[in-house]
């Protein structure tokens, strides 16, 4: 066989390889690209970002998750970063920002550490052991909390919405979503839990924040079936039913001989009778609301209407299943089934007019399970911002609820396991030493951008902060935003659930030592057309 002088590939024509350390740092360069768009958003000096979608809807956020859903992010190692994000929002709610640039701060980190010819596998496990120590010292720091602390969950719920356009309502904000959070927890075995499911938050432009309400019981989007109905009743007795009531239409294919007019009118009739019996029933039951799933027909609607019953149709299973939370009226799937103790009550059943549309409040109800939110205020991107923000109050809360852990915001909590690391780092051997005291500074970037963020002098606030914390009872020692001062954050009310620098730390390291053992990157014909290679190709040329 002749020598092979050219290089050969295994690879199709038109196919693409990225290997070694160009593959690494081309996706350490993509992380990190990521991670500095979203970092100018942390904090509560954190700034906003204007996203523009392909028909000109402006929405202006500086929630993490947000953002980064809504770009379009075609690198595959960017992808990652934004994944760490995702899984952020899905398990506490909040702290995307912070995973985030932590990844991104890890990454860059692990190039210097590669610029110093230490390989990535070392990096890697240092990284790891560096990660799984961090999480020890956070469990030492978390101080406990439990539903009945208050001013710590009103604290939690404040420090969840801040930088958040919330600012001047946050107060009242706050205790909207915690007395939210409290209606909707229940205790099993000693133990408390809550479901986001439970909490419904509309938002409706116009009026003011402080107009803004928590109603024990529900917000329905939906106005009477029949404007015959009343539009308020007191005392309701609530059926809620997930069949429609209509008599099944007959399919196309059916034929039904009509010979004479009468055999029409004997036909209607039996279709009437049908209905009235069903709607017989949902009277007879005692019910004065019916909430229906599915459609009602004219002529059912006609025998409610003229039996006072407020009804709704077509509300959504969702609403169904909060309505029966609230009220306690158990959902019936047969109309003919409906038996009065299937019935659910509420102090009141009202149809108001919020902004320009009808909705139907369901109020008083005792010990309700399920609670809304109505958000009010300016202009829709106003009151959109404010729910993010309320989601956020509500996320975190849970968190604690269901954890009972809390911690020191505002970079402490980063800062002490910053040092409580590189402390440990003496004691780790060879290179990996360097990568855990890499990991270690990387944390200081919690602290040290939230002082840039808010125009402070991040040497000063950082030796500052450093300083402070050698010193004992150190922990809750944190960034003041207006004066750059050191200051005890939990007294300063920035407390946040543990579990958020828990998820943050465990995320963004495990993506950065996925991303870190990457040493080739292929892509197939297919692919390297795709935008992901685009991407990919262009983030490689970016690096020349
Ligand atoms: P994330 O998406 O990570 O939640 P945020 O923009 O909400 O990002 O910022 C959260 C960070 O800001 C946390 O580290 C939190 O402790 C800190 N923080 C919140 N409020 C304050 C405050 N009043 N003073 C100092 N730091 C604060
Ligand atoms: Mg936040």
């Amino acid at each position: 066989m002749a020598n092979i002088k050219q290089p050969m590939s295994v690879q199709e024509d038109g196919s693409q390889r990225i290997t070694g350390k160009d593959a690494q740092r081309m996706n350490i360069l993509a992380g990190k690209i990521v991670a500095d768009i979203i970092k100018t958003t942390l904090g509560p000096r954190g700034m906003d970002k204007m996203l523009v979608d392909y028909t000109g809807d402006v929405m202006i956020t500086n929630d993490g998750a947000t953002i980064l859903n809504k770009i379009d992010i075609s690198h595959p190692a960017a992808k990652m970063i934004v994944e760490v994000a995702r899984t952020q929002d899905q398990e506490v709610g909040d702290g995307t920002t912070t995973a985030v640039v932590l990844a991104g701060e890890l990454l860059r980190k692990a190039e210097s550490l590669l610029d110093k010819n230490i390989h990535a596998t070392n990096i890697a496990s240092g990284y790891k052991t560096a990660s799984e120590k961090a999480e020890e010292f956070l469990k030492e720091l978390g101080e406990t909390a439990t539903i009945s602390d208050e001013d710590i969950l009103l604290n939690i719920a404040k420090t969840g919405m801040t930088g958040k356009s919330a600012e001047k309502s946050v107060e009242k904000l706050a205790k909207i979503a915690v007395e939210a959070v409290r209606i909707v927890t229940t205790k099993d075995n000693g133990s408390y839990s809550a479901n986001k499911e439970n909490i419904k938050i509309d938002a409706k432009p116009g009026g003011s924040l402080e107009d803004s309400t928590i109603i024990h019981g529900l917000i329905v989007d939906e106005k009477i079936a029949d404007d015959g109905m009343p539009k308020k009743i007191k005392n309701a007795k609530i059926a809620l039913l997930t069949s429609a009531i209509e008599i099944k239409k007959t399919g196309v294919d059916a034929k039904i001989r009509i010979t004479s007019p009468e055999n029409v009118q004997a036909f209607l009739n039996q279709e009437e009778f049908m209905l009235k019996r069903i709607v017989d029933r949902i009277i007879n039951s005692g019910a004065n609301v019916l909430i229906c799933e599915k459609g009602i027909d004219e002529a059912a609607l006609h025998y409610l209407s003229k039996a006072g019953v407020y009804t709704l149709k077509n509300v959504t299973q969702k609403d169904i299943k909060k309505l029966s939370k609230a009220t306690g009226a158990r959902i019936v799937n047969v109309a003919l089934d409906l038996e009065p103790n299937d019935l659910g009550k509420a102090e009141l059943v009202e149809q108001r007019k919020v902004a320009e549309d009808e909705m139907t409040f369901i109020e008083g109800c005792t010990d309700p399970k399920a609670v809304s939110i109505l958000i009010r205020g300016g202009t829709t991107q106003f009151v959109e911002s404010i729910e993010r923000a309320l989601d956020d109050a509500v996320s975190v809360l849970i968190t604690v609820v269901k954890d009972g852990t809390i911690c020191a915001g505002g970079g402490a909590t980063e800062m002490e396991v910053a040092k409580k690391l590189s402390d440990f780092s003496n004691s780790v051997k060879g290179r990996e030493q360097l990568a855990v005291k890499a990991f270690a500074e990387a944390l200081e970037a919690v602290p040290k951008t939230i002082a840039e963020n808010s125009g402070l002098d991040t040497i000063d606030v950082l030796v500052n902060l450093r300083a402070a914390h050698n010193k004992e009872k150190s922990k809750a020692l944190g960034v003041e935003t207006s004066t750059g001062q050191i200051k005890d954050m939990i007294k300063a009310g920035v407390v946040e659930p543990l579990r958020i620098k828990q998820q943050a730390i465990k995320s963004a390291s495990e993506a950065t030592i996925m991303i870190l053992r990457i040493d080739d990157v292929l892509a197939g014909k297919e692919l390297a057309k795709s935008e992901a290679n685009k991407g990919m190709s262009k983030a490689a040329q970016d690096m020349v």
